[in-house]
């Protein structure tokens, strides 16, 4: 670790959790966004007390974090990634919570392995709000009835929704549109904002943003 990254690092972790305060009471929690982030970087984020991380892909998280998870016991590791079914034991055995629930396979896949690994892990559902075809999550449209077979049928505990909003697009409709269907469906989460929107989702209502080059600097 250099003498220069852990001040830094700490002072722009600082200034986002003001923002965050300054924007909403009771603020949203900050996931610190660690993919492709250097082990001296994670190191100094740990250093400024942030415990809470995401990671978008299963095999960069395990070699980010595996190790580390002995060390620090209050650890809270959020996939916030695309899963494939097969990936699911993987996943349910390293993270704390899955993000991106977005189709009844995987919603399957998760409760059978979380009931293998005898772990019931909150679930939150990724919503395609910009209805993009090349992005995960499930078309607003059909999450009543993924809602239905991941809870119902599965079992899964689902406490919240995930978007990532079309990068071309101002972001408050489709967090508007989040927290509008978090409402309807009585769920309590909300994941949305990252580095260029943390502030704006804070005041529709999240109540997890997710950061990271603001937070890392650029990748
Ligand atoms: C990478 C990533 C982020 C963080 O993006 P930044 O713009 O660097 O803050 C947030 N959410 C998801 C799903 C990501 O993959």
């Amino acid at each position: 670790m250099t003498d220069t990254v852990s001040p830094s690092l700490a002072k722009q972790r600082h200034d986002i959790l003001a923002a965050l305060a300054k924007a909403a009471t009771p603020p949203p929690r900050l996931i610190a966004v660690s993919k492709t982030q250097p082990d001296e970087k994670i190191e100094a984020m740990l250093a400024t007390g942030q415990r809470l991380f995401g990671e978008n892909r299963v095999q960069e998280a395990e070699a980010h974090w595996a190790t580390r998870r002995a060390a620090y016991p209050d650890l809270e590791l959020h996939l916030i990634g695309p899963l494939q079914t097969n990936k699911a034991a993987d996943a349910v055995a390293l993270f704390d919570v899955i993000e991106t629930l977005d189709r009844e396979k995987l919603a399957r896949a998760l409760a059978k392995a979380m009931a293998a690994a005898g772990r019931r892990l909150p679930v939150f559902v990724q919503v395609n709000t910009g209805e993009e075809p090349q992005k995960a999550g499930v078309h607003p449209d059909g999450l009543a009835a993924l809602l239905e077979v991941a809870v119902r049928d599965c079992g899964l505990d689902v406490q919240g929704l995930m978007c990532i909003p079309p990068v071309d697009e101002p972001a408050g409709p489709h967090f508007a549109l989040l927290a509008k269907l978090a409402r309807a469906h009585g769920l309590a989460g909300l994941s949305m904002g990252m580095s260029g929107d943390y502030e704006l989702a804070a005041r529709f209502g999240a109540t997890h943003v997710r950061v990271g080059s603001a937070l890392f600097g650029a990748r």
